[in-house]
């Protein structure tokens, strides 16, 4: 008997394959002097370009392992529970707030800039410190969870961490630290800064695409987690399925939980290696000394710092109090079209107010100071400028 053709066989396409894409891709090259992406050398895009193989082959088992080594010399930590997300900044910080935060817990976020914000918008409860020290807060509020960016990349400010998390301690409160914007290029010490989790971003300092996103947590957050009385929110960033899919817990099988981005974890281990390579404290007193090199040339001509405490100063995003008289968009636009450079304009709070210039990873050096320094030069010669 013949069988009936399924009703689809019957349908014409209604939409058809776009013209676009018929075009062969076009991808510009450009100075990524923005708050990132940063610029990928060759070596990591070369590691990115290599063939797939399985989520779960022994080799990527192996290549995972060599990242989680990489995560805990980057990070100063022995944590065992160290990874990465499959996914940006954004997703490190929703797996630390999702598996550390059970209905009924509180969270203290610090508000330095559109991070804290978010951090907040994600744990739904906020409890700002406009006008409270931690100290007051932490014993005021008892959270479950601290959080604070360490490089705020919407302000440019760095913020101290030292103490913070012997006194979250106190109150029996985990410290989560984002330094996406600062890791690898300011001193961080996971252990000895008693910080429970710490995530960061690859497209950073580390030159990576963006996509994977390392991630630590104390003994202390794992004890948290495991006392859970209710499942996370999210599947796919639930730590338990992620540290086995990372061979973290020590169990004798490793379960499919989604599809590891392979080639992105090629790209995150070499751009891993390549800070090994350099070692930490070189990576740090570079990014030190051309952001110190960068804010004297910004003063030279006549550009004045958004952070004014030169302490709290972000080595790697710089905020640029936007010049008088100027449009701030006009000026990145004039830099992208004249010199193929981008920078950007603020964010969140920053809106409107500064311009952002990131020199992170291999972009930071006094080269590509003297290139933006002549760049927003020449912009501030050639933009329109208003009298009054
Ligand atoms: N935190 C900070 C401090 C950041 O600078 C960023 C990215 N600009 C993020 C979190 C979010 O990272 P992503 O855009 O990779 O999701």
């Amino acid at each position: 008997m013949r069988k009936e053709g399924s009703k689809s066989d019957n349908m014409s396409l209604r939409v058809p394959p776009p013209q676009s894409l018929r075009e062969a891709l076009k991808v510009p090259d450009r100075y990524m002097f923005g708050p990132g992406p940063s610029n990928v050398p060759p070596r990591i895009l070369e590691a990115g370009a290599r063939p797939v193989i399985g989520h779960m082959h022994p080799e990527i088992f192996e290549i995972m392992s060599d990242i989680k080594s990489g995560i805990q010399y980057l990070f100063q930590t022995q944590n065992k529970m160290t990874f990465a997300v499959s996914g940006t900044g954004h997703s490190a910080m929703e797996c630390a707030i999702f598996n550390t935060v059970e209905p009924g817990d509180s969270v203290l976020t610090a508000v330095n800039g559109i991070w804290g914000e978010r951090a907040a918008e994600m744990a739904e409860r906020i409890v700002s410190l406009y006008h409270l020290t931690i100290s007051q807060a932490l014993s005021k509020h008892r959270p479950a969870l601290f959080f604070l960016a360490h490089g705020e990349s919407s302000t440019g400010v760095l913020h101290p961490l030292d103490g913070i998390g012997q006194l979250c301690h106190k109150y029996n409160c985990l410290f989560l630290v984002d330094s996406v914007a600062s890791m690898g290029g300011s001193p961080l010490h996971m252990d000895q800064q008693e910080i429970d989790i710490l995530y960061t971003g690859s497209q950073k300092v580390l030159n990576a695409p963006p996509g994977t996103a390392p991630i630590s947590f104390s003994e202390r957050a794992c004890r948290k987690i495991s006392s859970r009385k209710t499942k996370p929110l999210s599947f796919f960033l639930d730590f338990n399925w992620l540290t086995n899919y990372w061979g973290c817990d020590d169990k004798p099988t490793r379960v499919y939980h989604h599809t590891g981005p392979v080639t992105a974890f090629y790209s995150l281990r070499e751009s891993l290696a390549v800070l090994c390579e350099e070692g930490l404290e070189a990576s740090w007193e570079r990014h030190r000394t051309v952001a110190e090199y960068f804010h004297a040339g910004l003063e030279n001509i006549g550009l004045k710092l958004f952070v004014k405490d030169k302490q709290v100063r972000l080595p790697t995003v710089t905020t640029i109090i936007a010049p008088h008289g100027y449009d701030w968009k006009e000026i990145t636009s004039y830099i992208m079209r004249t010199h193929n450079l981008e920078i950007s304009g603020g964010l969140g709070p920053s809106a409107g107010l500064v311009l952002r210039v990131g020199l992170m990873g291999c972009n930071s050096s006094r080269t590509n100071v003297d290139m933006v320094l002549s760049a927003l030069t020449d912009a501030l010669q050639h933009c329109h400028r208003s009298k009054v």
